[in-house]
């Protein structure tokens, strides 16, 4: 009995898989990075797939974690390094239902330059007005670390770097996005990246004028309320 009041619905589960391919698709994840979701039946547990590509993800290679990282039913399966991002963010943020870790390109430059600040561009992020805070390793792991969120400690220090924001920029490393839903942290997690791309064209151009803050907010509102419309189009052509 108890094993099944903790097993995922099959909806999450194939959503879960067709998160991997979307975001392999659209450019967020590569053979790195990766998408979680909190277990529907149990909140103190996630799932996320068995250490691979994301782009090769199936139901079969989806597994359970306790929220400190442990694996749960994986087996002899290889688990990822990074896990601790998500459970540690679950943890301290009841409200997130999803986690995207990634190490999309155009995002980068944002984590290591000292004067420009990811803000919203344009109003498909308006997400990003809730902030962009920056984690820097180096706080909590000193010199001579390989920038990995490698242990519940490091996950921890991560989730008070993003505080109640939707996204954290990790220093020399990538990005950390999270939603109330799974769709929205693929819709939030691809247009980061749009952002980071199209504010860093913008700042060439010079002197970006960006959305302020109640912008921001309203815009969110109304892009965040048609999520299923991206969400269609990226699963069809995720999947052809
Ligand atoms: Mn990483």
């Amino acid at each position: 009995m108890a094993l099944y009041s903790t097993r995922p619905a099959a909806a999450l589960v194939e959503d879960l898989v067709t998160a991997n391919l979307i975001l392999a698709g659209q450019g967020v994840l590569d053979a790195f990075g990766h998408v979680s979701a909190r277990n529907d039946a149990a909140a103190d547990r996630f799932l996320l797939a068995r250490n691979m590509a994301p782009g090769q993800v199936r139901p079969e290679d989806i597994l359970q974690f306790a929220l400190d990282g442990t694996p749960l039913d994986a087996g002899d399966r290889r688990v990822y390094l990074e896990r601790f991002i998500h459970g540690a963010i679950y943890r301290a943020r009841p409200d997130v239902m999803a986690v995207v870790h990634s190490h999309s390109p155009a995002v980068l430059p944002f984590t290591v330059s000292r004067s420009a600040r990811l803000q919203p561009i344009c109003h498909m992020s308006g997400f990003l007005g809730a902030g962009a805070p920056l984690f820097e390793i180096r706080t909590a792991a000193g010199d001579g670390s390989d920038l990995l969120v490698r242990d519940d400690r490091l996950g921890r220090a991560l989730a008070d770097s993003l505080g109640s924001a939707s996204f954290v920029l990790m220093r020399g490393h990538g990005s950390t996005t999270v939603a109330p839903s799974l769709k929205l942290a693929v819709y939030r997690a691809v247009y980061a990246e749009v952002n980071a791309r199209v504010q860093a064209q913008a700042m060439q151009l010079g002197d970006p004028e960006y959305l302020t803050p109640k912008e921001a907010e309203a815009a969110m509102a109304s892009t965040e309320g048609q999520v299923e419309r991206p969400w269609a189009l990226w699963k069809a052509q995720a999947q052809s």
